[in-house]
């Protein structure tokens, strides 16, 4: 609500809020020129100010204002005075919450006129990206980027007040300060005191959220900054928001219900969106690839993934056998209410497949009592039976088959399954099919640089009983981990954290960092677990993903007040640039520039860009 504390110049109530009350007052509005109509001798102003739209009228009698009111022009920025009336019968307007009256000027003042705006303000048309992230502000103008921006503050207001009612302070934490790696490289800002030295921009809190743990403040939320130099692939900024938090002597399942109420909460209270369950479902990673594909499942609808791998070990047909022979499996899905598809259209199934890296689609179809399809034949009628028993299939139903290693095996089903949910429409857009999936395992094998990475983060604790097999075999280690997923979207990850040096220690041996360098990178933290460090736990939830869930939204960056493009440029402000000579000898630096011709050679340009 628009409150008006002191008197002031510009307007004594908020154009959104006139309602029939406030007939005959008169008062003053500022705001913008929404849109202007001329009519029967009068002017109409749809008057915009953040609370919504006033309709104004200019009466030919009021001489100089209606002269005034001939020059105006969209998004002026004008201020008015007037009495309010009742709008004469039959001219409501029941779609605006200001559609019973109207204002009748008697003054008017320009208090900046504007330039034609590079796009319509007053219209949601489709405007080109870049033009829109230019002019930012004006595209924040338009009521959909202003609604979505409100609902994001409802947001950040409900996960403060929610917090804070369970003893959860608000704590900041620098951004100038040392590396936290969550896998991204850092943002570096050079050290002017320090010669050849850099800050890290923080990756995330976690080193700080642990330490005020340490510090003895149990529970610790914050609004937090992200930042994160990754390679612009997907819908990824350099900086989000997260709401980062920590807790003292928590367990798994407290931080899950605690998260878990926050979320509904926010649903019920704040959107027209239905969850498909509560309390919502908790799968394990491994429940979650072996129906899903994936880790982060939408569970709106079924063609869950069934294995077939003992049926394939024996079957006559050598793609099967050949990759249960090598060690990976025979797993596919079964749709249903598929028309007879044709070969171009099987050929087009084999390609969405492909993109999680299949090599083939093998493909079955129930038609009467008879499995048909090119591979029919290698199966035996006790075969045929076998598998439409695992799939329960119905006549009609297509089974599709992907034979291959298993990550390639869950990728190109779980790509397969989302294609048919959007070509199918099997899922419902106002339900949150919201799950959590925990028991991640710890480590992952990265092929490309040949060594083992933490899953999540390195500070992660082991499950109690894996802890022999860091030593032994750590990618079999599983960690107390989870993530919340919102159909098939991340919305958080965190987990139970390590509180002893040693096992810190242990678990940077497995990722190959030695006492020595882990004393130089994290030396404050197993310091700091030296001095009785109290376990805990803790989970970031992010807080631009969520809000685009929950709005519908494309991408991220229409969630963001002032997002920067794909290209990780701020096309507004014209960042990053180039700076002067002084700064940079201030800094101590000289630029190593890449030679003549290649990318990045002439600052001037942008990456992508030809020189
Ligand atoms: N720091 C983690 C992240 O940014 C979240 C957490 O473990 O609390 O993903």
């Amino acid at each position: 609500m628009y409150s008006q504390a002191q008197r002031n110049p510009y307007r004594t109530h908020a154009a959104g809020e006139l309602r029939e009350e406030n007939v005959g007052e008169r008062v003053r509005l500022a705001g913008w020129v929404h849109r202007r109509r001329d009519h029967g001798g009068l002017i109409f102003i749809d008057l915009r100010d953040r609370w919504g739209l006033a309709q104004v009228t200019f009466h030919p009698e009021q001489a100089e204002v209606f002269s005034g009111a001939e020059q105006l022009r969209p998004e002026w920025s004008i201020s008015v005075e007037g009495e309010v009336v009742r709008r004469p019968q039959g001219n409501e307007n029941p779609d605006l919450p200001t559609g019973a009256i109207e204002v009748e000027a008697t003054d008017l003042s320009v208090l900046n006129p504007s330039e034609t705006p590079p796009f319509e303000i007053e219209r949601d048309r489709p405007v080109d990206e870049t033009l829109r992230l230019k002019y930012r502000y004006l595209d924040l103008r338009r009521e959909r980027m202003k609604e979505t921006i409100l609902f994001r503050h409802r947001v950040v207001k409900r996960m403060r007040d929610y917090l804070d009612e369970r003893g959860f302070l608000e704590i900041e934490t620098p951004l100038l300060t040392a590396s936290t790696p969550e896998g991204a490289r850092d943002y570096l800002v050079p050290a002017r005191l320090y010669p050849g030295q850099f800050y890290a921009l923080p990756q995330s809190p976690q080193q700080f959220k642990q330490l005020l743990m340490v510090a003895g403040f149990e529970r610790y939320f914050q609004v937090a900054r992200a930042l994160r130099d990754e390679d612009q692939r997907g819908d990824r900024q350099p900086e989000h928001t997260q709401l980062d938090l920590e807790m003292s002597y928590a367990t798994q399942d407290e931080i899950l219900d605690l998260v878990e109420g926050l979320y509904t909460g926010i649903v019920e209270d704040l959107t027209h969106k239905r969850l498909l369950q509560s309390p919502f479902p908790r799968l394990t990673y491994a429940e979650a690839m072996a129906r899903f594909g994936t880790d982060k499942p939408d569970i709106r609808f079924g063609l869950e993934l069934t294995d077939v791998s003992e049926l394939a070990r024996n079957a006559e047909f050598k793609v099967f056998r050949g990759a249960v022979e090598a060690g990976g499996s025979v797993r596919g899905i079964a749709v249903g209410g598929l028309e007879s598809l044709s070969r171009r259209q099987i050929d087009e199934l084999a390609a969405v497949a492909a993109t999680g890296g299949a090599r083939g689609l093998a493909w079955l179809k129930l038609e009467g009592s008879a499995l048909n399809g090119p591979i029919a034949k290698f199966f035996s009628e006790e075969e045929g039976a076998a598998l439409r028993e695992a799939f329960g299939v119905a006549e009609g139903d297509y089974m599709f088959f992907v034979a291959d290693n298993d990550p390639v095996v869950f990728e190109s089903l779980s790509r397969l399954r989302l294609h048919f949910r959007d070509r199918l429409g099997l899922a419902d857009p106002d339900v949150l099919g919201l799950c959590w999936v925990t028991d991640f395992p710890m480590f992952e094998w990265n092929e490309d640089e040949a060594r083992v990475e933490p899953m999540h983060h390195m500070f992660t604790m082991p499950r109690e009983e894996d802890l022999p097999l860091l030593e032994t075999d750590p990618l079999k280690v599983v960690g107390q981990l989870y993530d919340l997923v919102a159909n098939g979207t991340e919305l958080a990850s965190g987990s139970i954290r390590i509180h002893r040096p040693e096992l810190q220690q242990k678990v940077f041996d497995v990722i190959g960092i030695g006492p020595e360098e882990a004393q130089r990178r994290f030396g404050a933290i197993l310091t700091a677990f030296r001095y009785g460090a109290p376990p805990h736990g803790g989970i970031a939830p992010g807080v631009d993903r969520l809000i685009m869930v929950l709005r519908d939204q494309p991408n991220i960056r229409e969630v963001m007040a002032f997002p920067k493009t794909q290209a990780a440029r701020d096309e507004m402000m014209d960042a990053p640039g180039p700076v002067t000579e002084d700064q940079l000898k201030e800094l101590h630096i000289a630029l190593r520039r890449p030679p003549e011709g290649e990318p990045g050679s002439n600052p001037a340009t942008r990456p992508g860009e030809a020189n």
